[in-house]
């Protein structure tokens, strides 16, 4: 019996490579330096200027370890201007043998104004012979990590440069529209810039040899999602062309008119389901922008059809009222919706799942149990995903793989605005409808900021606005510790409001409540049975009391800002003025501050989507879209938003003229990880 031999142990240097994103030698051509040191130049002592770091050469005059205030080695050294003291808290017994008194040393550092003049603290030395040649580069510092030396870096970066191909992906006719400088040459400026680079370029990023290696990076993003998006777009679908007679009576019976923007949403989707390839499109729209209406009308059309639709949420409080809100619209029309849901008692089911196979329902709403249920196969024709964000990849990608020879269509829908550039980046591979106009007359949300101190205040405001008649959200501390401290919580709050507002009915929800119970008190809270409804997060999306007019959110700065703009979103649905209570607690960090900040000042999704984007970066964004897959590690889409464009529309011209070219560009940055990017 032969064993497998084990796999050769990883060398501790490719496990520190691996640490930096570097796997393969022609890696370390893209690992670029995060600033520079010029060591190009000798300052005179007596010229140093304090704070930038700067190089001086001379003799040491003076060296000695001192005890007091602690240990450390002071060194006095002097050249022809004058002199100056080195300093070092901590150092190797190599350092104490460096510099002795008569060495000709350069020491490279930041100075200092210090009790006794100018010093530099910790410097980077090195002894010299007298008029040894200055560096003729810039010195790169590169991200590294523990055990990884700058110079051991710097040779593994040059001989990547003797070793792999620096070929331009980009045709010479191409870059020279795009006014970009050659690959090889901006990737050896980057590495190595002349003594006369511009610094401050360099570091802003700013420069052109920066620029062409962020448009490189952002045309290989946009290459791997057109194709993933014209890859999807090879397979078939049904088509399913509006026929009018389900949506026109359906319209009829609405209570209100659609908006200018839902109007474009839905024929942009109409067109798409009469293909007869799938449907990938996004539907962006901030909370209370009505998406549910553009979906229930995507839906129809396939009914219209014959088709099944379904529509996924990812929570069933949220799917339950999905469900409520169809059956509410379609009994007129004379059509049925099923329901599953992981809780559902097995008769329930049941009796859903005959809706289904015998045709009598085609749309069914539900929770992640859909795409578990065999019954909805044959004839799926559209798949409808709310809050698409919530879903990992591969869930939703399980809803279009159940369909065998056809697919889907597919509407994805997200009330987390994303911004427009981060959009044309990241999203290259779906079409997009923009839901940028609020139904009329919803009066304006006004939010205050209220230190826990007053929670009294806050409590009083409560009773008067369900004295009028109206409801209010209060909703507890995330606590990301501990989901059971965070239940305890819960369970407090609702204690204490209960006594402190005895008049009132209040109601509790979290999420470890038996879903029937959980929908017990949602559906009590609807009817006005529940005047306070204590909440964790479980609110956050999706669900609408239109009566409900104050939001509370205690612990608000342990929110995120996307977060808290859709709890506060739970307002503001009916013609009473609403308002929401941003209880916080002090002291509050920077940038819990910050958040508070933006949730004051804006409303707009897009705008607070713009802020969160700058505080949290953009993984927050595509997190669950995208998890495990490549994040833009240069370009940034918002900052670079003129290269977005020109990358977007240099993918076309490359997918189209240099598939050659474009294969090299994906491998150049994806290596073996452009699948990822895919799902
Ligand atoms: P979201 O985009 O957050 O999912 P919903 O679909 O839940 O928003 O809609 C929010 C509220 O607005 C619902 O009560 C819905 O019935 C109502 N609504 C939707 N479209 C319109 C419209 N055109 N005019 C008035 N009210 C609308
Ligand atoms: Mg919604």
């Amino acid at each position: 019996m032969s064993e497998a031999a084990p796999p050769p142990k990883k060398s501790a240097l490719a496990g520190r490579l691996a640490k930096l994103g570097v796997a393969r030698e022609a890696d370390l051509l893209l690992h670029l330096p995060l600033r520079y040191e010029d060591e190009t130049t000798l300052t005179p002592i007596a010229a140093l200027r304090s704070g930038d770091p700067q190089q001086v050469e001379g003799l040491v005059e003076h060296a000695e370890v001192v005890l007091r205030p602690r240990r450390q080695l002071v060194v006095r050294l002097r050249d022809d201007s004058g002199v100056l003291t080195l300093r070092f808290l901590n150092f190797y017994p190599a350092q104490l043998k460096q510099l002795v008194p008569g060495a000709q040393i350069r020491a490279f550092g930041e100075v200092r104004s210090g009790f006794w003049g100018e010093e530099m603290i910790h410097p980077r030395t090195q002894t010299v012979a007298e008029a040894k040649a200055l560096p003729q580069a810039l010195t790169p510092v590169y991200p590294s990590t523990a055990g990884l030396a700058q110079s051991a870096l710097r040779k593994l970066v040059a001989r990547a440069f003797e070793r792999c191909a620096l070929d331009d992906p980009l045709p010479a006719e191409l870059r020279k529209a795009l006014k970009l400088p050659a690959w090889e040459r901006s990737l050896r400026y980057l590495h190595q810039p002349p003594p006369d680079a511009q610094l401050a370029a360099l570091e802003s990023r700013n420069h052109p040899a920066w620029r062409r290696i962020k448009f490189d990076e952002l045309l290989a993003q946009q290459i791997s999602l057109r194709r993933a998006y014209a890859e999807r777009r090879s397979h078939r679908a049904y088509a399913l062309p509006a026929k009018g007679q389900l949506i026109s009576r359906f319209i009829e019976q609405l209570p209100f008119a659609l908006t200018g923007a839902q109007r474009r949403a839905v024929d942009q989707i109409a067109e798409d389901l009469a293909q007869a390839h799938p449907m990938q499109r996004l539907l962006q729209g901030d909370v209370g922008s009505g998406k549910t209406i553009v979906a229930a009308l995507a839906m129809l059309q396939a009914v219209e059809n014959g088709y099944q639709a379904a529509l996924m949420a990812p929570t069933e409080i949220l799917a339950e009222q999905h469900y409520q809100k169809l059956r509410g619209w379609l009994a007129p029309l004379g059509l049925q919706v099923a329901w599953l849901a992981g809780s559902q008692k097995k008769r329930e089911r049941e009796a859903m799942r005959q809706l289904l196979i015998s045709g009598e329902a085609l749309m069914a709403v539900g929770t992640h149990a859909l795409i578990e249920d065999s019954v909805l196969l044959e004839r799926l024709g559209l798949a409808v995903v709310d809050e698409q964000h919530r879903f990992g990849v591969r869930q939703r990608l399980a809803l279009r793989e159940k369909v065998a020879g056809a697919l889907p269509h597919m509407l994805m829908m997200s009330a987390t605005p994303i911004p427009r550039t981060l959009a044309m980046s990241y999203m290259a591979d779906l079409d997009v409808s923009v839901l940028d106009e609020l139904p009329p007359g919803r009066t304006p949300i006004v939010t205050r900021l209220v230190s826990a101190a007053r929670r009294d205040e806050v409590i009083a405001r409560v009773r008067d606005a369900c004295r009028e008649g109206r409801q209010a959200y209060w909703v507890c501390p995330l606590i990301e510790e501990s989901e059971a401290l965070q239940l305890k919580t819960a369970e407090e709050t609702y204690a204490s409001l209960s006594s402190e507002l005895a008049e009132l009915k209040v109601g509790l929800v979290h999420g470890r409540l038996k879903p029937a119970d959980k929908a017990a008190v949602m559906e009590a809270f609807v009817r006005n049975a529940v005047q306070v409804l204590v909440a964790t997060t479980v609110i956050e999306v999706g669900v609408d009391v239109p009566n409900a007019s104050l939001m509370v959110i205690e612990h608000a700065e342990r929110f995120g800002l996307a977060q808290l703009h859709q709890l506060r979103g739970r307002v503001g649905r009916g013609a009473a003025a609403s308002s929401c209570v941003l209880l916080y607690e002090q002291p509050l960090s920077e940038n819990g501050r910050q958040r508070l900040k933006a949730i004051y000042e804006s409303s707009d999704g897009f705008e607070i989507a713009r802020r969160d984007l700058q505080l949290r970066g953009p993984g927050e964004f595509i997190g669950a879209r995208q998890s495990g897959a490549q994040l833009l590690r240069y370009a940034d889409p918002e900052f670079d938003a003129d290269l977005v464009e020109l990358a977007q529309q240099a993918a076309n011209e490359m997918l189209a003229r240099y598939p050659q070219q474009a294969d090299q560009l994906l491998e150049r940055w994806f290596g073996g990880r452009a699948e990822l990017l895919k799902a």
